[in-house]
């Protein structure tokens, strides 16, 4: 049976990296009927972060991958945290000492130093000389009885071509000459990475080690210990970098690289998973598909189709699932609720792919407009100062006319909405425009006009009226479009870049719209 597992070192925080590998063991483990395991490698106690792990598992969940086995799911390969396995690894230490594939170092931190130091002025790659591997029986054994520190370094069979195939990579060679004896017990009787690792994925059965590329180097290490203790390798898949936009493997400080900051900036599960799925791997088969959910993921997921070149992390990329996939949930459940207000209700679909939705009277469609809205607020909520929901109908409509913004950036809301609620005092400046040929007489003229044929006006429920009544006022006064909607927008609004003016009016409402209007008349006449 396949059983895949996901190694994090608690740092504080889920590397997008992490979550990639943690996806791609998910998919493969589900796609192959196997067992996905959560395994916490927390070995190094100097890096110890309070609340790492429970952070850890509380975004796995948010996103959906649930473990088969792992921290508090013990399924009789536990425990799963490696601080809780330390008897095992002194255990095999022991084993590997024995059969002298390892050996106890003396060396002490400054002598190292030195050793490292020279071999840089030599331009020699650093890794230990071997020393301590000379000493003999009576001298080790000496060094004990004083109490020495030691560590136990990890003896790599030198002349030997070390071969083996990775499944995304192909066969990889490494010259074992170059690999350095590794500490694999620290002076504290703390296994290090490599050890506990081992070990682990052989008592927990682990078949298929997929994990990032920056562990290649290890794994030569990591096989004379599987062969040094007679045991199977499991099959490896290295996963390519993740890179920054200019190519430079990603960091810190070319953006956000924790998934938590995503989730906190509001991007969707389905989202982020889809968008961490495709770094480094397409489906293929010609298909033009992008968005897949994760069920889909599973179904098309295949180590084959993993790409060997590094996958740029293309914010750009991920805002797009993000929009397409809030739009994809928005419809839907908009959808949905038009049918309960009006089971035959009429839908059409634009040529952008926008449903737009019909119903039989005014009623129907008032409530479908409250509906909307309170969809809309769900998805914005968090951003918005309460306050601002007391403007009952103006509050919804306000969000309407803004749907696209929220369905792309939530966290923008309070920006994009702010005109509506708390207008800040008329800007001469920006009411009168040079570009759109706007002087003084032109807006008074224009706002006047608008205010008295909006006043006239009785439905301003419907946008189509509201765009009449102005196109009229345009007519009238013989102006350009321009001359009356910028004045008018620019007066209602204060901002130079907002929805359109026939929905601001729309969202106002008849009430704020007049007095907003007549407040600008008044600021222009003085
Ligand atoms: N603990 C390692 C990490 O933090 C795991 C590497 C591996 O999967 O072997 O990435």
């Amino acid at each position: 049976m396949v059983r895949t597992r996901f190694a994090p070192s608690p740092t504080g925080y889920l590397h997008v990296g992490g979550l990639r590998t943690a996806l791609y063991c998910y998919l493969f483990a589900r796609k192959n009927n196997g067992k996905f395991i959560l395994r916490i490698e927390d070995t190094d106690q100097k890096r110890f972060v309070e609340g790492a792990v429970e952070n850890l598992l509380k975004t796995l969940e948010w996103v959906g991958l649930t473990y088969d086995e792992g921290p508090h799911k013990d399924k009789g390969f536990g425990p799963y945290v490696q601080s809780e396995r330390t008897g095992l690894y002194r255990q095999h230490v022991e084993i590997l000492l024995e059969k002298g594939a390892a050996y106890r170092c003396f060396c002490t931190a400054e002598r190292l130093e030195e050793m490292r130091e020279k071999q840089t002025r030599l331009k020699q790659a650093p890794m230990y000389d071997r020393t301590c591997l000379k000493l003999s029986k009576e001298e080790i054994a000496q060094k004990m009885e004083s109490g020495i520190p030691f560590v136990i370094r990890q003896k790599i069979p030198h002349g030997e071509k070390l071969m083996f195939k990775d499944q995304i990579r192909g066969i990889v060679t490494f010259d074992s000459n170059t690999i350095d004896d590794q500490v694999l017990m620290k002076s504290d009787n703390f296994p290090t990475y490599h050890l506990a690792n081992v070990v682990d994925d052989h008592f927990m059965e682990i078949t298929h080690v997929i994990r990032g590329e920056e562990w290649l180097p290890s794994t030569p290490k990591h096989i004379f210990l599987y062969t040094a203790f007679d045991w199977k390798p499991p099959e490896f898949a290295h996963l390519p970098l993740l890179l920054n936009m200019d190519k430079t493997k990603l960091s810190k400080r070319q953006g956000d690289v924790s998934v938590e900051d995503y989730i906190q900036k509001g991007y969707g599960r389905e989202a982020i998973i889809n968008f961490i799925a495709m770094l480094g791997w397409h489906p293929g088969g010609g298909t033009e598909q992008e968005m897949f959910t994760l069920e889909e993921l599973i179904e098309k997921f295949s180590i084959e189709q993993i790409h060997k070149a590094g996958a740029v992390f293309d914010l750009e990329k991920l805002n797009w699932f993000n929009f397409q996939w809030n739009k994809r949930k928005y419809t839907d459940k908009l959808q949905q609720m038009a049918k309960e207000i009006q089971s035959d209700c009429e839908i059409r679909v634009t040529e952008k792919n926008e449903k737009i939705f019909k119903f039989s009277t005014p009623e129907k469609e008032k409530m479908f407009t409250e509906i909307r809205g309170e969809i809309l607020y769900e998805m914005a909520k968090q951003y918005l100062p309460n306050q601002w929901r007391d403007a009952g109908e103006r509050f919804s409509k306000s969000l309407i006319t803004v749907e696209e913004k929220i369905l792309k950036n939530a966290s923008e809301s309070a920006v994009n909405l702010k005109f509506y609620f708390e207008p800040g005092p008329l800007n001469m400046g920006l009411v009168l425009s040079e570009k759109m040929k706007v002087d003084k007489t032109t807006a008074a003229k224009a706002l006047q006009k608008s205010r008295e044929a909006l006043t006239n006006l009785e439905n301003f429920e419907s946008m189509e009226e509201i765009k009449s009544c102005l196109m009229q006022v345009v007519a009238e006064l013989g102006y350009k479009n321009g001359q009356v909607f910028w004045p008018v927008r620019v007066a209602l609004t204060n901002e130079q870049f907002t929805p359109g003016v026939f929905e601001v009016i729309w969202a106002l409402g008849k009430e704020e719209t007049l007095k907003r209007l007549g407040e600008a008349l008044n600021s222009l006449q003085v």
